[in-house]
């Protein structure tokens, strides 16, 4: 298996995933992930994330061309340009996921804030950047939510969906599926009359002062 087989592979697990979550919509929804210095596999153009076939991912370029001799003439996702600013943006962070999650979608449309709630909620999503309304597919879009992408690993869209990056594509789906929990906890809340919950802020200072020294025993190493 090559290192694209392995991503193809791996896109296509995370696409059923986050379909059999409830975490997509219809065909809203892209994945793409970097493979290599300067190359990306993306999703194709309206295909649903829980009928994707390895063969059906598009290769791109960073800087967007596609890949003939590996395009099999299908079109990257319409929302290629949001995929390659990220990859752009965040070389560290080699999977990026676009979804439409409802709750977080219904919550960012109506300007309320999705509060992180449970230990789970801060420890996968951490901070949430907001987007304002920018047209679907476009590249002031792709510029718009890469810009966020230096404070958070999670960024909503208004009226529109997240953009999530991750290390590994358990990472990716995990940072979803809390954003979406989040959202859902959120609502909840509000529905009950809280307008104010939150996860103790010294929970997460804990875990990023232990994040920070593993990382310096590592540099030491
Ligand atoms: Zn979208």
């Amino acid at each position: 298996m090559t290192g694209s087989d392995e991503a193809a592979a791996a896109i296509v697990r995370l696409g059923r995933r986050l379909a059999a979550a409830g975490l997509v919509v219809g065909s809203g929804g892209n994945i793409s992930l970097r493979c290599g210095a300067d190359r990306i596999l993306v999703t194709p153009s309206g295909s649903a994330l829980d009928e994707l076939a390895p063969a059906d991912l598009v290769a791109l370029d960073l800087d967007g061309s596609v890949r003939d001799a590996d395009a099999g003439g299908l079109r990257p996702s319409s929302e290629a340009h949001m995929h390659l600013a990220a990859h752009r943006a965040r070389p560290d962070t080699p999977v990026v996921v676009h979804v439409h999650p409802p709750y977080a979608n219904l919550l960012v449309a109506l300007g309320r804030p999705i509060r992180l709630i449970t230990l789970d909620h801060a420890y996968y999503v951490r901070r949430i950047a907001l987007v304002p309304f920018v047209q679907s597919g476009s590249e002031e879009l792709g510029a718009a939510a890469a810009s966020r992408l230096g404070e958070a690993d999670v960024v909503v869209l208004a009226h529109h969906g997240c953009l999530v990056v991750a290390p590994d594509v358990g990472a990716a789906y995990e940072r979803v599926a809390n954003l979406e929990a989040a959202a859902t906890a959120t609502y909840r809340a509000l529905l009950l009359g809280d307008q104010a919950t939150v996860c103790p802020p010294e929970y997460l200072a804990c875990i990023q002062a232990r994040e920070a020294a593993a990382a310096g025993d590592v540099k030491e190493t």
